[in-house]
This record gives C-alpha cells, sequence and structure tokens, in this order.
C-alpha cells in the first residue's frame, strides 16, 4: 500500500502487529464485500468475528478493553476502510458512538452491563442524533424525554441511524423537558422496549454494505438509570462525534489508497497503442496527483493522531483532518474510476464503490460545509451558521 514518506518507520511493534492482523483479517475473513455492497447487507458473521478481534473501541481502557495508541486505533480504522466504508463504520459506531460514551459518561453499573457484550459484539449498538427535520443543526432536536416516576417517556423519531435495525440498545439523545431550559441527555434505550420500532431505510446509492435506519419512540418507558449521568448539553453528543469523526480522518485514507493500488496495478497491466496505459502522460499526471494527495492525507492523519495522544487535539483539527481526507478520497476515488475505463464502472474493481461510498462519508459526522464554518469560526472568532 502507498507509503511514499516511509510512515511505518515511525510505527511501534504494536501499531505494526494491529496493521498486519487487519489486513490478514481482511483477506481471509471478509468475503466478497462487492457483492454485499450490490446485495445491500451487512456480513452478519463478521460482528463477532470483529469483536474477537478487538475491533470495538480498542483505544479506550478497562471492562476488557486493551487502550491501544491512537495511531493504532487509526490504523485500524484505515485499514477496515480500505476494505469498505461499511465495515469502518460498524467499526465506528459500536467504538466510538456507542461505548465510548458509556465509557466516558455511563454509570458504573452501565459500563458493566454494556461495555463487556459491545466489545466482543455480542450485542450491537447505534447512535440516534439526527432527526428528519435536524440534521446539521442537531441542537434543535425534538425527541423529548419527560419524567415519570422512576422512569422517563421518550417520544420522538431519530433517521438515518446506522444500525439501528439490528441493534441490542440504541444511545439517544433526547431534550429532557423536566428540567428547565431543557438540556439534552443520553439515554440508553434497549431496541426491544415497547413503543421502539427501527425501520430500515432501502434504495441507498450509497454506504450499501452497511444497514442504516430509522428509530420511532412513541411513549418509551426507561427506566433513570438508563440516563447516562456524567453529561448533559450538547457537548455529550458532540464529543462522541469528535471521536468518530477522528477514526474517519484516518478511515477515509485507507479508502483512497485502496483505490490507488488499484489504479496502479491496472494502469500498469491494461496496454492500449501497444504499451501500458501507464506509460502515457497522463496516466502518470493521475498517479502522481493522487499518490501525493493521498500522502497529504496521510501526514495529517499521523499529525492528528499525535496530538489525540497527547491530549491536545481540538474538535477543529478534527474537523480539518476529516474535512480534507474525505475529499481526497472522494476526488480521488473518482480519477480512480476513470482510470479504469469500462472496468471501473463494475463491481469487480473497488474504485467506484469507494466513490459512491464517499458521498455518505462526505455527509454523515458533520457535512463538507459545516466543517468548513468550523474551521471558518475557529479562524476568525465570528459563526457563520445562521
Ligand atoms: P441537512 O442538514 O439538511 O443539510 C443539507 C445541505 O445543506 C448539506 O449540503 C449541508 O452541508 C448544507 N447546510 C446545512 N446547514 C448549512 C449551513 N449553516 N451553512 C451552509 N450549508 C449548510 N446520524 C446519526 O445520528 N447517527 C448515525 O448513525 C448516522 N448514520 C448515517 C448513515 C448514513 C448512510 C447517512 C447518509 C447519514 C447518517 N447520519 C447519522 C446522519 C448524518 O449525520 C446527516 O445526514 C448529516 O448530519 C446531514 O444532515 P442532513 O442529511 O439532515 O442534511
Amino acid at each position: 500500500m502507498l507509503d511514499y514518506f516511509d510512515m511505518e518507520s515511525t510505527l511501534s511493534e504494536e501499531e505494526r502487529m494491529l496493521v498486519d492482523s487487519a489486513r490478514s483479517f481482511i483477506d481471509g475473513e471478509v468475503e466478497d464485500i462487492g457483492q454485499h455492497w450490490i446485495d445491500g447487507t451487512f456480513p452478519m458473521d463478521l460482528i463477532p468475528k470483529m469483536g474477537e478481534m478487538g475491533f470495538y473501541a480498542p483505544n479506550l481502557e478497562g471492562y476488557g478493553l486493551p487502550g491501544v495508541s491512537e495511531t493504532a486505533y487509526g490504523l485500524l480504522m484505515r485499514e477496515l476502510e480500505a476494505c469498505d466504508s461499511g465495515l469502518r463504520s460498524m467499526a465506528s459506531v459500536q467504538g466510538a458512538l456507542v461505548m465510548y460514551p458509556i465509557h466516558a459518561f455511563g454509570s458504573d453499573a452501565q459500563k458493566e452491563e454494556w461495555l463487556p457484550k459491545l466489545g466482543t459484539g455480542e450485542a450491537v449498538g447505534c447512535f440516534g442524533l439526527t432527526e428528519p427535520e435536524h440534521g446539521s443543526n442537531p441542537s434543535a432536536m425534538e425527541t423529548r424525554a419527560e419524567a415519570d416516576g422512576d422512569d422517563y417517556v421518550l417520544n420522538g423519531s431519530k433517521t438515518w441511524i446506522t444500525n439501528s435495525p439490528i441493534a441490542d440498545v440504541a444511545v439517544v439523545w433526547a431534550k429532557d423537558h423536566t428540567e428547565e431550559g431543557t438540556p439534552v441527555r443520553g439515554f440508553l434505550v434497549e431496541t426491544d422496549r415497547d413503543g421502539v420500532t427501527t425501520n430500515k431505510i432501502d434504495e441507498k446509492l450509497s454506504l450499501r454494505a452497511s444497514i442504516t435506519g430509522e428509530i420511532s419512540l412513541q411513549d418509551v418507558h426507561v427506566p433513570a438509570e438508563n440516563v447516562l449521568p456524567e453529561v448533559t448539553g450538547m457537548k455529550g453528543p458532540l464529543s462522541c462525534l469528535t471521536q468518530a469523526r477522528y477514526g474517519i480522518a484516518w478511515g477515509a485514507v485507507g479508502a483512497a489508497m485502496d483505490c490507488f493500488e488499484v489504479a496502479r496495478e491496472y494502469a500498469t497491466d491494461r496496454e492500449q497503442f501497444g504499451k501500458p496505459i501507464g506509460g502515457f502522460q497522463m496516466q502518470q499526471q493521475k498517479l502522481a496527483e493522487m499518490a501525493t494527495q493521498i500522502t497529504l492525507a496521510q501526514l495529517l492523519a499521523h499529525r492528528l493522531a499525535d496530538l489525540k495522544e497527547a491530549g491536545e487535539m481540538r474538535p477543529q483539527h478534527v474537523s480539518m483532518a476529516k474535512r480534507n481526507n474525505v475529499r481526497t478520497a472522494r476526488d480521488q476515488s473518482r480519477i480512480a474510476r476513470e482510470m479504469l475505463g469500462g472496468n471501473g464502472i463494475t463491481a469487480d474493481y473497488s474504485p467506484m464503490r469507494h466513490m459512491t461510498n464517499m458521498e455518505t462519508v462526505y455527509t454523515y459526522e458533520g457535512t463538507h460545509d459545516i466543517h468548513t464554518l468550523i474551521i471558518g469560526e475557529d479562524l476568525t472568532g465570528i459563526p457563520a451558521y445562521q
């Protein structure tokens, strides 16, 4: 895989081993991801296998979690997304959006109940923030919670929720109308509770090897023990998003690296006008630009990991890395597709699958535009959202 500036030489033994084991897992265990993408299915047998491999939140500690370095975690996301964004999304949601908030904001009982089984993949989680009318501006959410004796009653609907139709538990963000100012709180909602329905969203043209759905909540009673006790306000969901966006900044690099490898191999094999197409200047220019843009994205991801490890990473750093690296993967996957000619539009080759996946990755976890505004606000001190 492309490593033009020899970043692999900076990796620790543990990090290198993790890359190797992720690659051999994907080679040995992931059967025909292209077919899953065509069928719109997630390879369900991989959920416990990914758990066994320690792919869910390995950067956290305790409850059986190994606490690997942030670079190791990033490399894992990179390797998963080199296969398909659906695999990385599975690990991102389970780890960064479900296990992380329980780990950071949960009670001891919540941690003991959920972290071990989410870590092994025995249970699947999902993260319910987006609503039909509130995507980029989740602070305007309408989902409400009201105290009723020792319970809370939840009403509302969430949409575009990765894994909701296969989840055992949903982290649902809702406004607590019992309290003055209706602060946002996180609720652990088991999906078999009365009043919870999780319809699947079909006919996606992107991220097809990932299950996406809605969460409808109608007078759903949850005990007060299911509230995440250690956080109130938008800090809760936003801090989870920072973790997940970190993984995306790395993951997108993997998708772009895979596109590059496919394009380079194709360009050296495919002959037209009596020589490999990689021998023509225009194709070399495409490869040179692709390699350069991917290398820049790799360097940004590695630096982001160092900042995170040192406790110096700010959400705005993550916005810049997510924004840049996803744009790179989106642009370069299209160039790779183009270099494959007609073959490039088939599922036999990965670039067009990555290219369409990138439309989701460009949009979720803060759209490209929203990250532009976050960086703009950081640079000027002036918010331009409204
Ligand atoms: P909108 O917010 O309506 O935006 C539409 C367009 O307007 C975008 O181009 C946007 O950039 C632009 N725009 C909006 N506001 C501004 C502004 N102030 N200035 C300039 N431009 C603006 N959500 C979850 O909670 N959990 C999940 O697991 C999850 N998984 C997802 C999986 C998939 C496959 C997809 C597609 C989405 C998922 N999402 C999830 C939702 C995702 O985070 C939202 O789609 C995203 O935040 C954008 O919201 P929206 O789709 O409502 O678009």
